[in-house]
């Protein structure tokens, strides 16, 4: 019987492609001193790896958005503590989906005037997206089927895995989300 949930990219691909994100980031920027703003809590370990790849002197900030309403509205809960005004804006998010969150984000951003403002995320769920928004930097395409693993959560949990999990029948793992805790940590 096909398990709940597999592992569709391990971590020495995701490593090797934060590495090739790295590379061009340090390419586009040259010259400039880039600040890297996570979106918390997802991107933490993407960013994490990210900015070690990127040789260039850069900084880094985090905002942590909160969600609201019934058409899902998006506000910030918690701001950088840095100013952007006249900086070069990395936005780092974990996953793009139907672009909702990263469009208001750009326009919350926007108004800061930024000397520039660009978009990387380490997945792009390109079927999915409602509204066609910018993303200068990509890790993979990935199709629409839900993910857990390196930031990405179910219920808070599986964040830390190094590598990317498809949760191959939601309803099922709803009902027993320890199941891929147990395949890889084998607890329980
Ligand atoms: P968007 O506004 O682009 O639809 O939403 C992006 C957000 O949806 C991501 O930051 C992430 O929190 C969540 N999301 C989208 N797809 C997935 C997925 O496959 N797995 C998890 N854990 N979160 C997802």
């Amino acid at each position: 019987m096909a398990d709940l949930v597999a592992e569709v990219v391990p971590a020495e691909e995701i490593q090797a492609r934060v590495a090739e994100l790295g590379r061009a980031i340090t390419e586009d920027y040259q010259g400039r001193s880039p600040i890297l703003v996570g979106v918390l809590t997802g991107s933490l370990w993407f960013l994490a790896d990210l900015v070690r790849r990127i040789d260039l002197e850069v900084e880094v900030d985090f905002l942590l958005l909160n969600r609201f309403g019934e058409g899902g509205r998006i506000r910030i809960a918690t701001d950088t503590a840095t100013p952007l005004v006249g900086r070069d804006v990395i936005l780092v998010e974990d996953i793009v989906d139907t672009g909702l969150t990263l469009t208001v984000l750009r326009r919350l951003l926007e108004e800061r005037e930024p000397a520039s403002l660009a978009a990387v995320a380490l997945l792009d769920k390109t079927s999915r997206r409602l509204v066609d928004v910018p993303l200068e930097y990509r890790g993979f395409e990935v199709g629409d089927e839900f993910l857990v693993g390196y930031g990405l959560d179910f219920a808070g949990r599986y964040r830390n895995l190094p590598s990317l999990w498809v949760v191959l029948d939601l309803p099922a793992f709803t009902e027993d989300p320890l199941r891929l805790a147990r395949l890889v940590h084998r607890v329980g």
